[in-house]
């Protein structure tokens, strides 16, 4: 595959947006559908207390942001809500655990609890923090389908962001998912303070990494009090769906996933940036411990947009997800 450069991917993000958008969506529709959408659940299964300290987030032990704790989730209660993720439409049930690492006993829980979701009909997806190989390894063996692991913003800017742990730590962690035979979930986060070209270097990283993620989860950053990103400026509504259109172009065979901050945004912005490229969102209440767009909401958006969701191993045959519920 061609690698891009920073100054290629920067001619193309600073193109009128008429014109980064129509590229965007030609480029779109010939891998996708552009009324279809991915639709994944994700459930917290282990709460706060990281010892990271990721500057945009609440579950650091770093940051006092008044979120109560908890302990690792029973597999029966993740199973009871992998269930309901199906019944709603969802077609990916995604797992997020607050750990610098997972351990040796938790993983074997979080390994029942794959084996238990895939015994269900969905694909399955966790973020667990930091993995080696034999931990990726264990995960294979019991069918994970994708590990997500962002890289949150470029290079450059990592540092002011993260302190404990290196930005060559993920992609260390990206490489070992890889080389594991598991699909990839990983991108980055909008608003944090980051300049456009923080944006292109880091959508430059994850285009020219040796396969790209199968899955681009795009944040739009939520300020969450405690945090130090809690007073952080807004992020120019233009820039951030010119990033989802770039992200388009250069990955054009991902899923493009409009991800947390969804709920602030309004039903048109969330529309140009389905044009600009997103197919894949969030459906449920909660993002982790964060508000997530309510699913009524949603639900009448997509119907105005004619937007339906994707049915999983069999892409030809999709439900009228909104007539069913009616
Ligand atoms: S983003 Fe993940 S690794 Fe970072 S502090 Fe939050 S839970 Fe921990």
């Amino acid at each position: 595959m061609t690698k891009w450069s920073v100054e290629e991917a920067k001619n193309i993000f600073d193109l009128p947006f008429n014109d980064i958008m129509h590229k965007a969506q030609t480029i779109h529709r010939k891998s996708f559908n552009p009324d279809h959408l991915q639709v994944s659940t994700l459930l917290n299964i282990k709460t706060g207390g990281c010892p990271e300290n990721c500057s945009y987030c609440p579950q650091s032990a770093h940051y006092k942001t008044n979120l109560e704790k908890t302990r690792l989730m029973e597999i029966d209660e993740v199973v009871k809500a992998a269930l309901h993720a199906k019944e709603v439409g969802a077609t990916r049930f995604c797992l997020g655990a607050a750990w610098r690492s997972p351990n040796k006993k938790d993983l074997d829980i979080v390994c029942e609890m794959i084996t238990e979701i895939k015994k269900i009909g969905l694909e399955t997806c966790v973020t667990l923090g930091m993995l080696n190989d034999n931990q990726a390894e264990q995960l294979k063996e019991v069918g994970l389908d994708f590990y997500n692991h962002n890289i949150d913003t470029s290079d450059d800017f990592y540092e002011k962001i993260i302190t404990t742990r290196t930005f060559q730590d993920r992609i260390n962690t990206i490489e070992n998912v890889r080389k594991a035979g598991i699909k990839v979930c990983c991108g980055g986060i909008i608003g944090m303070g980051e300049t456009n070209q923080d944006r292109i270097k880091m959508l430059v990283i994850l285009a020219n990494l040796d396969i790209q993620p199968e899955s681009v989860p795009i944040n739009k950053l939520i300020k969450i009090p405690g945090t130090p990103l809690a007073n952080q400026e807004n992020v120019d509504s233009f820039d951030f769906i010119k990033t989802i259109a770039l992200c388009r172009i250069m990955l054009p065979n991902s899923f493009i996933r409009l991800s947390a901050g969804r709920q602030n945004m309004s039903d048109e912005m969330q529309a140009l940036c389905f044009l600009a490229g997103a197919n894949s969102i969030f459906y449920g209440e909660k993002l982790l411990t964060a508000e997530n767009s309510m699913p009524d909401r949603d639900i009448n958006l997509f119907k105005r947009l004619g937007l339906k969701f994707l049915q999983l191993n069999n892409n030809d045959s999709m439900i009228n997800f909104f007539n069913e519920k009616k």
